[in-house]
């Protein structure tokens, strides 16, 4: 195999790109590596990994650039692994210059859309293809199986995709957690919504937990227990799951979770996603309160001087645990129901706005396995997203909405009166509200602007779209 030209390469050699240089290498699928030197730092990092795994034949490093190149098949196909930004522009501008028509990059980062949007056309002009691919799963899902969200140009997608195909997760029907997902960089846009979608879940299960643990005041196996029993009852995700082992992971006699500082931090994507809600009008608070929730957190020393300023602690309930355990878990439930609904219907106006056509059956399909935020949830909006584009005008929703809203209104009301700061869960309550209000206040909104604007407003009784103004004044 030494002497064999590589399927593909991968520029790249942190987390993810060992995981899926190993990954591609053990489906047989010849695979050269680089990595670039910076004075100072560990030279020869491609090379010595190659050296570390030579129990995989179809693995090469190198040093080189060149060596890399002249080592891949014609047309060349080059993965990137490497951080979202200016690392990507540099990346690009080099290989412009090394490659050939027809060459093939894939940036399989966390890149913004619209620098793979830029990307793609200016790339096209050199007559490279360029793909912008989303990957989600970690290091394990990249070492065992992730879910993959390639978009941009279909032909070069074709010629990756048999080698795609066999890295990726599979879906319980056995079909690879992977799709074409649309032109331009919808993959990228994706996997940013996919992550929001992560960010919001990990906040609502960081919510349910605190109330178990200073509301019920549950010991930490307790609680890695009911989270294990809320799996088995229509609840099951990897992200409750890897909840319910970390409150079990102990450093000598104390629970490793207790060390960890509360100051969270956060890379982009979640930001990005709010940032394109804002830009599209497509209302996202319960997303936006997890990145809200995360940047709180990371002002650990301003938190902590104003909590001895108000003396404030969280106040246990006195109420049935039982009951309450039930309650939360129903708050919760209707919480991760309504964070996915927010991050689908982004992509759907996204979607609509730049003619994508995504396929949200689809996406929710690849979401089922490899990734971060696999469900059973997700399993059940492969189906619900072929009968509708809109969760909350199912009838398996509106079924488990009108279940669960007075629990989520409820676990709201009690948290926040003693003193629990529940981001996630009362967004999500308030999000419900107002979708599912006929009489909104904005009518009230609209008096204010015109009485200090002039803005004008529309009537109830009046043309549709008519346009009117008062001299609020002289009504004095
Ligand atoms: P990482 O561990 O930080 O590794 C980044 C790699 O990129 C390193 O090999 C680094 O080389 C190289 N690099 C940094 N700056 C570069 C530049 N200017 N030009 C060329 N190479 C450069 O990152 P990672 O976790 O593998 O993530 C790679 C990409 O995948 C990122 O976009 C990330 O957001 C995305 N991603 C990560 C995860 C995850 O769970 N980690 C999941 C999905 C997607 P040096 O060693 O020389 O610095």
């Amino acid at each position: 195999f030494k002497s064999m030209k590589s399927k593909l390469g991968i520029i790249g050699m942190g987390v993810m790109g060992k995981s899926l240089a190993l990954n591609f290498a053990e489906k047989g699928i010849g695979v050269s590596v680089f990595n670039r030197t910076v004075a100072g730092q560990e030279e020869k990092v491609a090379s010595t990994f190659a050296e570390e795994n030579q129990e995989y034949p179809f693995l090469k490093g190198f040093d080189s650039m060149e060596d890399f190149l002249s080592s891949l098949e014609t047309p060349k196909k080059i993965l990137l692994m490497i951080p979202a930004g200016e690392a990507v522009d540099a990346q690009l501008d080099q290989l412009g210059w090394l490659l050939e028509q027809g060459d093939i990059i894939i940036d399989g980062g966390n890149s913004f859309y619209k620098d793979s949007n830029r990307r793609i056309s200016v790339m096209k002009e050199k007559e490279i293809n360029f793909m912008a691919m989303g990957v989600s799963g970690g290091e394990e899902g990249a070492r065992k199986g992730p879910s993959i969200m390639p978009s941009g140009n279909r032909e070069a997608f074709d010629a990756v995709s048999p080698f795609l195909q066999k890295i990726a997760a599979k879906d319980k029907e056995g079909g690879p957690c992977l799709t074409y997902v649309g032109p331009e960089g919808s993959g990228h846009f994706i996997k940013m919504v996919h992550n929001s979608i992560e960010y919001g879940e990990m906040q609502a299960i960081a919510e349910s937990v605190h109330l178990l643990k200073y509301g019920l005041k549950l010991s930490h196996p307790e609680i890695s227990r009911i989270l294990k029993t809320w799996l088995g009852e229509g609840l099951n995700s990897y992200l409750l799951e890897i909840t319910s082992d970390i409150f079990l992971a102990k450093e000598g006699d104390q629970f490793l979770v207790d060390i960890i500082l509360d100051a969270a931090g956060q890379k982009g994507t979640g930001g990005w996603s709010l940032q394109t809600a804002l830009e599209y009008h497509v209302p996202y608070s319960p997303l936006a309160e997890a990145v809200t929730a995360r940047q709180l957190s990371a002002q650990k020393s301003y938190r902590s001087e104003l909590s001895k300023v108000f003396n404030h602690r969280f106040r246990a309930f006195g109420e049935d645990k039982v009951i309450l355990m039930e309650r939360i878990k129903n708050a919760y439930s209707l919480c991760r129901i309504l964070n996915h609904e927010t991050g689908f219907s982004l992509m759907k106006e996204v979607s609509d706005e730049n003619g994508w056509d995504l396929d949200f059956s689809e996406i929710a399909r690849i979401w089922t396995n490899g990734c971060i935020i696999r469900s059973g949830l997700m399993e059940e909006l492969i189906h619900i997203y072929k009968e509708t584009d809109s969760l909350l005008k199912h009838k398996k929703t509106i079924t488990k909405i009108r279940e669960l809203k007075t629990d989520l209104a409820y676990i709201v009301g009690l948290g926040l009166q003693h003193d629990f700061a529940l981001p996630v869960f009362s967004a999500a309550a308030n999000y419900l509200l107002g979708r599912i209000t006929e009489d909104s206040a904005a009518n009230i909104i609209q008096a204010q602007r015109d009485y200090f604007g002039a803005h004008r407003y529309q009537r109830k009784d009046g043309p549709e779209g008519g346009s009117h103004h008062t001299d609020w004044l002289s009504m004095k």
